[in-house]
């Protein structure tokens, strides 16, 4: 559920509030030479505010069309993955990394509903990562179907998200579709 959203170019970052009422978060983004600086506040139900700030390198690549694109690296040190989304409930990183923290805490029902989103993507012909674009529909499925795995899909992407979230989407759309 998307309670609140926010758009900053190029990079945009949308709030995704949970049933934790109490959960609050904010977040700004400051460009800065090849990163961005996340300076962002948040707290638990019950906690202090924790305020976070460290930069997200950024990478450009060409479009097939022209223009650049650009990519973050996961800040996990470990890590450092190129990906054009990134999640945040503490501390950012791709989904990857996020995952790797769910897998660790068993199987949660944010899990369960990843696992269902993917087997979804996956059924349709498509890839399962739930940050690529959905499937079209395969030949020879009955619109009615796959409207209902469609649903179904995007319903449980939704929930694989913990409580409350950030998306930092990194889109140059403008510059890619440039004329
Ligand atoms: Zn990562």
């Amino acid at each position: 559920m998307a309670a609140s959203k926010r758009f900053l170019s190029p990079y945009r970052a949308e709030l995704f509030l949970g049933p934790d009422e109490e959960s609050r978060a904010s977040i700004s983004i400051r460009r800065d030479v090849g990163s961005v600086v996340l300076l962002y506040g948040h707290r638990g139900r019950g906690e202090e505010w924790r305020r976070e700030e460290y930069p997200v390198f950024v990478e450009w690549t060409p479009c097939n069309y022209g223009g650049l694109r650009p990519w973050f690296h996961c800040p996990v040190r470990t890590c450092d993955r190129r990906v054009a989304v990134l999640y945040g409930s503490g501390m950012f990183a791709c989904r990857q990394c996020h995952q790797l923290a769910y897998e660790s805490q068993r199987e949660t029902s944010h899990s369960r509903a990843l696992s269902r989103a993917q087997a979804i993507r996956e059924k349709l012909g498509g890839s399962p990562c739930i940050d690529d674009d959905f499937p079209p529909k395969p030949k020879g499925m009955h619109w009615r179907t796959y409207r209902r795995l469609a649903l179904e899909g995007e319903r449980a992407a939704a929930r694989s998200l913990p409580p409350w979230m950030w998306r930092l989407i990194s889109t140059m759309g403008a510059s890619c579709n440039a004329t």
